[in-house]
């Protein structure tokens, strides 16, 4: 996979529900691990991707 140098974020999405309320738990052994606060996904497996910073508004939360 390969990172351009690019404006903007990356977000993090629940590769169960699509969710991006996405925190990170903790380091393991195996990697880091995600949480989904939406269907209480745990793993290691999420989805990545990059939307643009355009300084738009978004929504709180
Ligand atoms: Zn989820």
């Amino acid at each position: 996979m390969r990172r351009r140098p690019r404006k903007g974020r990356t977000v993090l999405l629940c590769p169960q529900c699509g969710s991006s309320k996405i925190a990170l738990v903790a380091g393991s052994i195996v990697g880091q691990v995600y949480h989904c606060q939406k269907c209480d996904y745990v793993g290691s497996l999420v989805f990545e991707t990059e939307v643009p910073d355009e300084g738009g508004t978004l929504p709180p939360g």
